[in-house]
């Protein structure tokens, strides 16, 4: 591990006085992450889920250097350029049909911080600036968007009574493909009746929830939460930053319900994983009401808003995905990982082992000792990175072949086996 970078950067998550190994990449292209000493690793986590085409694909690098040799960036304030508005013109194609208008922001958390302050100044009303949401969500890492991820397993225990309180509905226990019960959605049902005076918007994860847990919900939750949001004049969010483009097996998670939010935030994938970007798009009645209120703008303008660079992979990436067979892909992987993972829940390790779409999960009983898994992992010549109980892969779809995502499978069964 390099010293400088031991000593003095500061990487996800882990201790300053004792961090992590941490292992220095040298290049990476397709599904292969090439370390500095010459490994070479088959990637199971699409860099946090949004490499999907692979690295270093050449219609995006092309794309990026064509948009560079023009301008890499200028000021949304006034300006505005191709890349923003194809883009723009693209998504809303593609994103539920009643999505209007759209705002580009710098990543995913800051999407949600845009998209809660859209609805606070959407509803206009200082009695009702609270948030709903479900326990087990993941929203981000900015001072909002932690308040709306779990309350016990997100960041609320570091920062406490600084953090705005927020309304919490049980998570849905349902699992998605299995029978819906009506008692699923008592809690949240019970939580919105008895406040919803005081509540703005709910905001949630459709059908996956990532990062508090990786848990696959039962659609008809969505159908219920959208019914009970327009009787009483809630807005609906819709965080599909980790959903988004194809992951889930549908282009979008909400496809799964046909449920259509009021506001949806799209990140992650949305450049293929190239750079930082995010896009928060809303309904015609929610832009409206924001124009009408008292501050008659959406109060948000960052520095890099529409940046042209980013919009412009952002629409070669998106096209490259559009016009691909990915949705037989995914289905493939879906099968493949489907099989391989099986024999781990015989293992008495495992707690349960889940697949949907390019998302494949073995949940363990005891926390993953990650030093040593990830020390083991580069020995096996993969890449995957758990978090607390959950041992998953989330392979960059586009680019991973048999025999690469089979080998990724076999080592994670072989790697849960010694890492509690
Ligand atoms: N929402 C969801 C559902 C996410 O999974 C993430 C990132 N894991 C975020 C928001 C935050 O995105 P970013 O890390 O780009 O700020």
């Amino acid at each position: 591990m390099n010293d400088f970078d031991r000593l003095h950067l500061w990487h996800p998550y882990t201790s300053t006085i004792d961090p992590l190994p941490c292992y220095e990449v040298e290049s990476a292209s397709g599904a292969v992450i090439r370390l500095k000493d010459g490994r070479e690793l088959i990637d199971g986590m699409s860099s946090w889920w949004c490499v999907i085409h692979g690295y270093s694909h050449p219609v995006l690098v092309e794309a990026a250097k064509r948009q560079i040799d023009k301008m890499s960036h200028v000021m949304f304030g006034g300006l505005t350029h191709q890349p923003a508005i194809e883009l723009g013109q693209l998504l809303l194609s593609i994103l539920p049909p009643n999505m209007e208008h759209i705002f580009y922001a710098d990543s995913g958390s800051v999407a949600t911080e845009v998209a809660m302050k859209m609805a606070i100044q959407a509803i206009d009303d200082p009695g009702r600036t609270g948030f709903a949401t479900i326990r087990s969500g993941y929203h981000g890492d900015t001072w909002n968007a932690m308040s709306v991820c779990d309350p016990v397993t997100g960041m609320h225990g570091a920062f406490g009574n600084d953090l705005p309180v927020r309304f919490f509905a049980d998570a849905p226990k349902v699992k998605f493909g299995s029978e819906w019960d009506p008692a699923d959605f008592d809690s949240m049902r019970t939580l919105l009746e008895e406040h919803h005076h005081e509540i703005a918007a709910v905001i949630l994860e459709p059908i996956v929830q990532g990062a508090g847990g990786m848990r696959f919900y039962h659609p008809q939750y969505l159908r219920e939460l959208r019914s009970i949001c327009d009787k009483y004049d809630i807005l609906l969010i819709f965080d599909e930053i980790a959903t988004g483009f194809g992951r889930t097996g549908e282009l979008f998670a909400y496809r799964h319900a046909d449920v259509y939010p009021d506001i949806m935030l799209i990140g992650k994938a949305i450049t293929g994983g190239f750079m930082t970007f995010a896009a928060v798009a809303t309904n015609a009645e929610v832009a409206k009401r924001i124009s009408a209120s008292q501050s008659k703008c959406m109060m948000h303008g960052p520095t890099f808003m529409g940046n042209p660079l980013a919009c412009a992979v952002a629409l070669a990436s998106t096209r490259l995905l559009l016009t691909s067979p990915w949705q037989e892909k995914i289905k493939h992987i879906e099968d493949i990982m489907t099989q391989r993972l099986a024999p781990a829940a015989d293992f008495p390790e495992v707690e349960d082992v889940r697949v949907l779409g390019g998302i494949g999960v073995i949940e363990l009983k005891e926390p993953v000792d990650i030093a040593d898994f990830q020390k083991r992992c580069v020995d096996e010549g993969v890449w995957i990175r758990p978090f607390g109980k959950n041992a998953y892969i989330m392979p960059p779809f586009m680019a991973i072949t048999d025999e690469q995502l089979i080998h990724l499978c076999d080592s994670l069964l072989k790697l849960i086996r010694k890492s509690q």
